[in-house]
């Protein structure tokens, strides 16, 4: 249980305003609709972090003309990190697809993607279901700590080294709201 009743004085800093991520999404958007033109997509979200960028991903492929021929947006639950800020390693599938992935030309969208397990076993687990092609999208890059070399096709904005929050991304279920990227305060970890 967390002790906060508000967020002020909680931010240490913004690392991406709401429009650098706008941008960084529209960009995605358009590669992703250009790689699946006239193809039918499925845009397979991992909640909850995931909750903002695959509806504003989704919405960005269908802004260009010359997209797929259909995207289908559907959602997984896992839980990797319980209520700490580093990766415990063990994925935790919550909740499965609800559409069937065999033959589907699936993306696999992801908020963040730091050691690297998480996408791993998601992508391991749907290319065990024999999609027709099975790509990764993640909005936040940390490259630092890799653990698995797992290929990530589209990657939207690299993070510093640092826990981050916001756009999805919470600390104790806290900050998924904050319309941008930021890094906490230290004392808050403490609260
Ligand atoms: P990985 O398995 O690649 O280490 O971590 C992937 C998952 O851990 C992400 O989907 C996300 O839920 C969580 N995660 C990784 N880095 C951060 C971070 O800086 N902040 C938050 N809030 N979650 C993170």
């Amino acid at each position: 249980m967390n002790t906060l009743t508000t967020y002020d004085g909680t931010i240490e800093r913004t690392l991406y305003r709401d429009d650098e991520i706008a941008a960084a999404i529209e960009r995605l958007g358009g590669d992703i609709a250009r790689d699946f033109s006239g193809q039918p997509l499925l845009l397979l979200g991992v909640l909850k972090g995931a909750l903002y960028v695959v509806t504003d991903l989704a919405r960005a492929i269908a802004a260009h003309p010359n997209g797929p021929s259909e995207t289908v947006v559907d959602y997984m639950c896992v839980s990797s990190y319980g209520n700490a800020t580093r990766s415990s390693g063990e994925v935790r599938l919550l909740k499965d697809t609800s559409e069937t992935v065999t033959g589907r030309n699936v993306v696999i969208v992801e908020d963040i993607v730091d050691n690297g397990l998480t996408l791993e076993y998601l992508h391991a687990l749907m290319a065990e279901r024999n999609p027709a092609s099975l790509r990764s999208c993640v909005l936040f890059d940390k490259p630092y700590h890799r653990k698995v070399d797992v290929p990530v096709e589209y990657v939207g904005l690299i993070c510093p080294d640092a826990f981050v929050v916001g756009y999805g991304l919470d600390y104790q279920e806290l900050f998924r709201n904050l319309p941008y990227l930021a890094e906490l305060q230290p004392w808050v970890f403490a609260a």
